[in-house]
């Protein structure tokens, strides 16, 4: 391919990345925008593998069907609610490549570099294994988390702000003494020490992050992983690789912000590890809070016959039970009858940034009636009942009465002020975050114990 077309083709997979990303702005243009943004990264792959800088082609193809089936077979196998897990972790190899190339780079760099273009290219090198390296940790970590191996509460060791400033001051001086460094022998030694530090502030990073603020750290992690790519690009003077790098990177910093204002968190604080999270915050209203009253699906089902106004509150619960499909079903059947039936979806609801629409869209319900919190917390008083669905901390009172409590000041669902709420579940077990939820023991709260999807039929059978 000549240097004509392949810059033609990168222009061309660039437009459709942006497309893409326009396209996931809204639901009903979502489906289109995954298309343009697979036909873009088909164009790159190709466009890629037939330039100058492939020689080998038996190495790349090989190489590529092996990746592609591994790929394949995990995407086919994974479930919707360890999406978020997949995620992370295809996160954390963008790092790692970004800290293989960079070190790839530094010791055959390809053409001999004098004066301020050996000190800009060293420096992109050192920026590049820097943030890959963050990302790579960082990743592991909150794959971790969301898979449920590492505990969610954020571990928060003593001086750990010092910590980090510490290893931030040591990697800035590493760099001075790399970019000074007179020979590969002598810069290798600082490339390497920073590496582990930024391995270890990844770590640090993540696991001073408690189970509710996640979610940014997820977003954040994705923008790490843009920004990995873009110091690749500079590195390997890609340029699709430098403006998808920077298109992913500053889309996943606008969705930080979104989350961190949806959640009432400042976004610095998140980043810089759980700095809004004092020690010992982690009791909240644990300990006796009084008697549940449970109640059957038939009930239920009575109570909706006999509602005007339901909003239906779908969590995690719901993925994991699958129970959007019945729970539509339950929907059409209440309109059939005059009665008015929402959806409410908390920003954070779930595993991953729109989990439930995705959820909801997957059972086809109407997208008029699923409404974003902010448009529906005010009805509550006006609400007969509330189906809580497998949602248990974006339905928690404490988030606004108990300012000990790690999710206080994150706005919530206030399901509580409706006439009467229904919470299903299969236990009285916490949700991520780790923390009781006092709305299980008001008055007007009846719990359904089991799981979602058969409490469900249940009242779908009996209505
Ligand atoms: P939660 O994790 O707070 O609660 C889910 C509840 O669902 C649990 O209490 C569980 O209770 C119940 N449940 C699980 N399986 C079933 C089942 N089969 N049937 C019925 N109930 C079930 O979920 P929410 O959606 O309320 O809140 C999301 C949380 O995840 C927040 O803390 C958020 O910060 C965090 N998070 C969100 C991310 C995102 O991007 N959206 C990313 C990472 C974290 P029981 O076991 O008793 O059934």
């Amino acid at each position: 391919m000549t240097e004509g077309m392949i810059t033609i083709a990168y222009i061309a997979a660039s437009v459709l990345f942006i497309l893409a990303l326009g396209g996931l702005s809204n639901q009903e243009t979502a489906r289109r925008g995954n298309v343009y943004g697979m036909v873009g990264m088909l164009i790159a792959v190709v466009a890629t593998v037939l330039g100058a800088q492939v020689t080998s082609y038996g190495t790349v193809l090989v190489c590529m069907g092996i990746g592609g089936a591994i790929g394949f077979y995990l995407a086919k196998r994974v479930e919707m609610t360890q999406m978020p897990e997949l995620v992370a972790i295809l996160h954390s190899f963008v790092g790692m490549a970004a800290v293989l190339v960079g070190f790839a780079n530094y010791l055959d760099p390809g053409a001999h570099l004098e004066g301020a273009e050996r000190v800009i290219h060293e420096v992109e090198i050192y920026l590049g294994v820097l943030i890959g390296a963050v990302t790579f940790t960082g990743s592991v970590v909150a794959f971790g988390k969301l898979r449920g191996v590492i505990t969610s509460k954020p571990l928060l060791l003593p001086g750990r702000h010092g910590l980090n400033l510490a290893l931030l001051l040591v990697s800035i001086w590493l760099g001075a003494t790399f970019v000074g460094a007179h020979s590969v022998a002598d810069g290798m030694m600082p490339l390497v020490i920073m590496t582990l530090i930024a391995f270890l502030f990844g770590v640090h990073m993540v696991m001073a992050i408690g189970g509710a603020d996640m979610p940014v750290v997820v977003s954040m992690l994705n923008s790490y992983s843009g920004w990995a790519a873009a110091a690749t690009g500079f590195m390997l003077s890609n340029d699709l690789l430098i403006v998808t790098g920077a298109l992913v990177g500053s889309s996943g910093a606008i969705l930080s912000y979104i989350m961190c204002r949806a959640m009432n968190r400042n976004f610095l604080a998140v980043i810089a590890g759980g700095f809004g999270t004092s020690g010992g915050t982690m009791a909240s209203s644990e300990g006796e809070q009084g008697e549940v009253v449970p109640i059957s699906a038939e009930e239920t089902a009575e109570l909706l016959k006999n509602a005007n106004e339901v909003v239906i509150v779908p969590g995690y619960g719901m993925a994991v039970a699958q129970a959007q499909y019945p729970i539509y079903e339950v929907t059409k059947k209440l309109r059939d009858k005059g009665i008015n039936v929402r959806f409410a979806i908390h920003p954070v609801a779930g595993r991953m940034p729109g989990h439930m629409n995705v959820l909801l869209a997957e059972a086809k319900v109407p997208y008029d009636i699923v409404m974003e919190m902010d448009e529906l917390n005010d009805d509550f008083p006006e609400v007969d009942v509330v189906l809580v669905i497998g949602a248990n901390d974006i339905v928690n009172p404490d988030a606004q009465d108990n300012p000990n409590s790690p999710i206080s000041g994150m706005p919530v669902l206030e399901v509580w002020k409706a006439h009467t709420a229904v919470v299903m579940k299969r236990s009285m077990a916490t949700g991520y975050a780790g923390v009781q939820n006092p709305l299980f023991f008001k008055e007007n709260s009846r719990m359904l114990f089991g799981d979602a999807k058969s409490s469900v039929e249940s009242i779908l059978t009996a209505i």
